[in-house]
Order: structure tokens, then sequence, then C-alpha cells
């Protein structure tokens, strides 16, 4: 961009010309107004300078038209003057002339001046530029800005944030409280903390959380980052930053989209309020839980589950968006708030109901709708929730304790045989209590040596001979008698109990073993088959366990007679765990039987990885045998176990007929009371003892299991 000189006077021109192209300025010119007008009008120019007294247009016009077009920062103009104190030189600084030099000029000065107004310019455009591209970053940005002048007390809040609380940019001042005042009175006192601290230097930075209130009374959570200036006595003079909507964030769960825990809580907190101020408003909360879903997950993965989990939060809106029907502040948002808890937990806030007959209808929807299959993986899936109902009738104070409730009922529904539901009632508690009652007994027990084991023949249907037995733990509890594991197993491995409890079986089973071996041969050639927990098989620490106790006791003489069992879900959970320790175990010879087979969601397929001996088909099965549909299954099952080189056993047959189906169907060996119940261990060895002596066959044992 060129200088424009403007003189009248030929050498004056000139004179200047070459002083600036040595200088290293570009330069053109103009010998009257008028010519500098054109060339004005044409050209780009950085800067003008202007001699202020010419024939025809002075200087001044010259200035005063360009000024109506360029401002004094787009284009420096630099008079030129006889005479700098006349009136002249005072107007010319008027109209907008930016410096003047004298005549005649001293060129060195002349430069320094050119000099010093194009690095301004430069400067001021350069700054007007970041200016405008902060303005624009701040408009584009979701993100609120506010910068407050501590010395004057003055915030200045963008547009944007004023939007984000549905405010117009005029309806806000500027004072502080235009902010404070909208902070939500839980929040305010940490926020005006975090400032003071920040303040006062002791932070690096303002970080807060807090809510706003918006102009239709709703908060929303906002997140504003700041940082403050100190003056050179290390006062705070001016802080600034931005506000950042987290709402969403901060309230919906990213999953599934439904309110997050932190919101459900609030909405059940809010719910107790209003209880309290109006006697006959009553709320129920529902507890959600998809029954087996670990199962699922471990078996799909993580991505089909979380689709798994999309499909029931679309359910679960679907089905309840016609209930605010029920509600008695209808069609009210407030009257119902659906939320996942976390994992495969939902909970869902009715207010407004009647009583409890209305929360059991929507529980009872629910586990309706969500019975319908689901799609996963291109395969059909069933699925069932457990669900626990709390009813703001047991008179609650905290929303903590209202889903605790919900939550012991929920695995009381569960307890009961899943896909149900129940409603808490102060028995529960109650029960939760026995519960732990019984955790700290079980604790005993294993020290105390009240752990039993039974034993169920597994017999060669054909003619009854004993081929082995199964080892099934009891409970000799000194109060309650004899207690069945489906009453403590469970129990034992939510609470880790299971890792000694185990152990202490597996020890028994070994020692039994060792006994039987001083029977006779025949006896010697009869199978234990000892049940171990998934858990057993899932933890690192509990495997060598395992293997430490079998070293003990040293049964390699021969072949083990020892097998284990492991239900057919096992294999479904953290697989590589449980393979290495199949593996393990096969390679000492310890066969390994998958027990409760066609409950789990394991296909045949599945089992190809891993070495397994037998199959036990489960009791549901081989009870409804002599029907067609299920008489089918057996024999399909029976059919590809054996093309796997697979052994079958029939679990609990219960009458001759069975008996007679299963072996028609292609299996040999059964277990069940149609045989013999478990017996303890002294009618076990008599069985044996008999069968040492070839008495069979083992039908008409003694019923004392
Ligand atoms: P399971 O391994 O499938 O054992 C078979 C269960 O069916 C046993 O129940 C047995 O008494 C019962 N049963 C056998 N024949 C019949 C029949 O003809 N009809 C009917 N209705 N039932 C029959 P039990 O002893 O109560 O054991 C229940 C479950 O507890 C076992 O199922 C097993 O999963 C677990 N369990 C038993 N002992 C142990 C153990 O030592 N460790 C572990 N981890 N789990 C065990
Ligand atoms: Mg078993
Ligand atoms: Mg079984």
């Amino acid at each position: 961009m060129a200088i424009l000189i403007v003189d009248d006077h030929e050498d004056n021109r000139s004179l200047l010309e070459r002083r600036l192209a040595r200088a290293g300025y570009e330069t053109v010119s103009a010998a009257s107004g008028e010519q500098a007008l054109d060339i004005l009008r044409e050209r780009n120019i950085a800067l003008t300078l202007l001699d202020i007294q010419m024939p025809g247009m002075s200087g001044l016009d010259v200035l005063e038209w360009l000024r109506e077009r360029r401002n004094a920062v787009e284009l420096p103009v630099i008079m030129v003057t006889a005479d700098p104190s006349s009136p002249v030189m005072v107007s010319a600084f008027e109209k907008g002339a930016n410096d003047y030099v004298t005549k005649p000029l001293d060129l060195a000065v002349l430069v320094a001046r050119i000099r010093t107004q194009l690095a301004l310019r430069d400067a001021v455009s350069s700054l007007r530029k970041s200016e405008e591209r902060y303005a624009l970053a701040a408009r584009g940005s979701k993100d609120g800005l506010w910068d407050w002048d501590l010395t004057s007390d003055r915030l200045f809040l963008s547009e944007r944030w004023k939007a984000v609380i549905g405010y117009e940019d005029d309806e806000i001042g500027t004072s502080p409280e235009e902010w404070f005042r909208r902070v939500h009175p839980d929040d305010l006192e940490r926020l005006r903390g975090d400032l003071d601290a920040h303040l006062a230097a002791k932070t690096a930075h303002l970080e807060n959380e807090h809510r706003i209130r918006r102009k239709d009374g709703s908060y929303r959570w906002m997140l504003s980052r700041g940082l403050a200036v100190w003056d050179s006595g290390g006062k705070a003079v001016r802080i600034a930053g931005s506000q950042t909507d987290v709402t969403v964030g901060k309230i919906a769960d990213p999953l599934t989209g439904l309110a997050n825990r932190l919101l459900f809580i609030d909405r059940v907190d809010r719910a107790i309020s209003a209880g309290r101020k109006r006697r006959e408003s009553m709320f129920a909360v529902v507890c959600l839980d998809v029954d087996r879903f670990k199962n699922i997950n471990d078996s799909l993965g993580h991505a089909a589950g979380d689709l798994l989990l999309q499909e029931l939060a679309a359910r679960l809106r679907q089905t309840l968006r016609g209930e605010d029907v029920i509600m008695r502040h209808a069609g009210s948002e407030q009257g119902l708030v659906l939320s996942r808890l976390g994992g495969d937990e939902f909970a869902i806030l009715l207010e407004g109901v009647r009583g409890a007959a209305d929360a059991v209808r929507v529980a009872d929807r629910i586990t309706q709708t969500l019975r319908e299959p689901v799609m996963l993986d291109g395969k059909e899936m069933f699925i069932t929730v457990s669900a626990g109902i709390a009813l703001s009738s047991e008179g609650y104070d905290r929303p903590e304790d209202v889903l605790r409730d919900a939550d012991t009922a929920m695995y009381f529904a569960k307890e009961n045989g899943r896909s149900r539901f129940a409603i808490f009632d102060a028995g529960m508690r109650t029960r939760a209590v026995t519960r732990l009652q019984m955790e700290l007994d079980l604790r005993n027990a294993i020290t105390r040596n009240e752990i039993e084991l039974y034993y169920q023949p597994i017999v060669e249907i054909r003619d009854g001979e004993v081929s082995g037995f199964e080892a099934l733990v009891r409970w000799r509890h000194p109060e309650r008698g004899l207690i069945h594991p489906g009453e403590f197993i469970p129990l034992a491995e939510e609470t880790g109990l299971i890792f000694p409890l185990g152990l202490v079986i597996l020890e028994q089973a070994c020692r039994t073993i060792k006994h039987w071996e001083g029977i006779g041969p025949a006896a010697r050639a009869v199978t234990l088959h000892v049940n171990l927990s998934p858990k057993q098989l899932m933890t690192p620490a509990s495997v060598e366990d395992i293997f430490r106790t079998l070293d003990g006791f040293n049964l390699r003489g021969g072949q083990y007679r020892l097998k284990v069992e492991i239900t057919e879900s096992t294999l479904l959970e953290s697989s590589d765990l449980v393979e290495s320790a199949i593996r393990r175990l096969e390679e000492r010879g310890i066969g390994v039987s998958i027990d409760d087979f066609g409950t789990g969601y394991s296909s045949l397929g599945q089992l190809q990885r891993f070495q397994i001996e037998t199959l036990k088909i489960d009791r549901s099965f081989v009870n409804g045998v002599t029907q067609d549909d299920k008489a089918g299954i057996v024999k399909t099952i029976i059919g590809l176990a054996r093309h796997m080189g697979i052994a079958v056993i029939a679990e609990g047959v219960e009458t001759q007929e069975q008996a007679e189906q299963v072996l028609a169907l292609g299996c040999e060996r059964a277990q069940g009371y149609y045989f013999s119940v478990p017996v303890n261990a002294v009618d076990a060895e008599n069985l044996l003892r008999s069968k040492a002596a070839s008495q069979c066959p083992a039908f008409a044992l003694a019923t004392n299991g």
C-alpha cells in the first residue's frame, strides 16, 4: 500500500518521493486536491501526507472529504504546514487529522511520524480484528460469557448467557446480583466460596457447578469457569469467564436419555416435601431390575447389553406414556419420572397414586410389556424383570430410604422366582436383618463343622446299577435342623462365603473318595460329582485354592473318580478364566459336567470350545419328557451330545414312565427321586458295600435325604 503525497509544489513532491523511497515506502503523488480525490477513489492508500495550503481545493477540504469515507484508524492523515500554531491547524485536528509536520521538512522526523502512524494503525486494526473474532466466537459458541469489573462492580453478561436462561439481552442489567439472585439457594454459598477463594488467589482458576433459575422458574445446571486479574497490590480488579449449560449431562443417563440417579433422587425428595404439605398426596417408587442381565452381557457382549438397555428404556417410556391418566395432577410432567439408576436398574416415581393398587397396576403392565421378546444380534431374546414397590405411606424423610426399600422389595421378588414384583412392607426389613443373621451363622457353620455332604446316586437306567454319586451340600443348623443349599448357596455367593464353603465341600468329597477306596474294587469304580459355583471358577485365587486342595489329597492313584459340575451359565461368564480352569481340571483327569443343561442361553455349539465330559439335562425337561414338545428337545440334546462325544445324564427322574422315556430317547444314565433321594454318608457307604457285594438294584433306598 502506497503513501499519497499531496502538494502543489513539484519540488516538494519529488523531494518527498525520493526520501520516502529511500526509507522503503512506495509513494504516489497528487498535484492538487482534486487529483488527490481521484487517486483516493481508485487506490488503496496507507497514509496521506497533505499540504494544507493549495490553490483550488485546500488540504482541509480534502481532509473533510476523506473523513466522511475513511476514519482516522483506517487512513491516517499527516498535515504538512508552514505554521503549526495557526487556527487552520486546530481545525485540521478537529476534522480528523492524525498528526502534522512543519515546513521546511525535517525528513528524519517525517519518516518517524509516518512510521508511528502506520504502526498505530496496524495495532488498532489487529486489535479490532481480534475483538471482532472474539465477539463472533462469543455469539457462535454455546457458552455464555461474563465479565465482572470489580472496581466499578459492574457485571457484563453476554447475550448468550442471558438467552440460556430464557431472557432477552435488555432484560438483564449489569448488577452482579443479576447473577447471584438467580442461583439456587443450595448452591449459592458454594459459588461465593469458590469465587472468593479464586479472587484471593487461593485457586488457579474458578470452576463451579451451580443451578440457575430460568425465566420460567425452572433450574438449569451451569458450569462456570473464570479467571481473575489482580493489580500490582494483589487486589483482584476483574474476573471474567464462561458459563456452560451442563444440565443434560447432570440429569440424564447418556445411554438411555432417561433421568439419572441424581435427578431421580431430587424428584423423590420433592415428592416427599409435597407430601408433607398435603397429607393426601401419595407417591410410589418402583424399582426394576433385569433378571440375569449379567449373563446376557457376558454372553453377547457389552454392546448388545447396551442395546438391550436402550430397548428396555424405550419400552418403559412407551408403556408409561398413557399412565399419567391415573395421576391426580394429570398431564403434569412432575407426576411421573422414569430413570435409569445405573447398570440394569431402572426406577419409576409415580406421583398422585391413590394407593398400592395403582402402583401394582403399573408394575404389572411393565412386567407384561417387557416380556415380549427382544431382537438382539439377530436372535430373539426373552427378557424378564423383577420389580419392587415402595409406597410413601410408609412415611419417609429421605429419598435414599425410599429407594432402599423399593430395592429390598425387588430382591424379594427375585428370590421368589424372578419376573414378578413385590411391595415393600416392614416385614421385609426384618427379613433383611434375618438374612444378615444368617450370613453370620453361615460363617460360623463353616468353622464349626455344620456343613455335611449328602449323596444322590447316579444310576444306569437299564439295570439300576450305581455308577456314581452327586455330592449335595447340607447345613446342619443347631436350631433349624437340616437346611438345603437353595437357602444358603445364593447367600454364600453374594457374600463371598462360597470360597471357604466350597473348599470345605471339596475337602469332604476328596476324603469320601479316599474312604471309598478302602471298600473294594467295585466301589472304587464309582465316580463322585461335586458342584462348583461359578464364582469359584471365575476367581483366579479360588482356582488356585481348588488345585492346592486337590494336590493335598494326592488322588492320583490311577484314574480320578472326582468329577465337577458347573452350571451352564458358568460357561458364559468371563469365559477365558473358566476355559483355562476347565482345561487344567481335564489335564488332571477330572471330568467336567454341565449342570442344569437347557436352562441357560448357550448352544451346544458353544460347548465345543470347552472339554466337556458330561451334560446333565435339566429337571424341567425331564419332568415334561412324556409330552411331545419337551421330548423333542431332550431328543435333540441327546443326539447332538452323542455326536460330540459327550455323555448325558437325565436329572430329576421321578417316575418309571420318565425313566423309560429318557432311556428310549437314548439317555442311559439318570438321577432322581425315582431311584433315590440324596442320602447321608452312612447310607451311601452301605449302598456301595451292597454294590460291592453285587446286590443291586438301588431302587428301594431309605428316604432320609
Ligand atoms: P443340582 O446340582 O442340579 O442338584 C440337583 C438338585 O435336584 C438337588 O437339590 C437334588 O436334591 C434335587 N433332586 C434330585 N432328584 C430330584 C427329583 O427327582 N426331583 C426333584 N424335584 N428334585 C431332585 P439340592 O440338594 O437342594 O441342591 C440344589 C442345588 O444347590 C444344586 O442343584 C446345586 O446347584 C446346588 N448345590 C448343591 N450342593 C452344592 C455344593 O456342594 N456346592 C455348590 N456350589 N452348589 C451346590
Ligand atoms: Mg449338580
Ligand atoms: Mg442340576
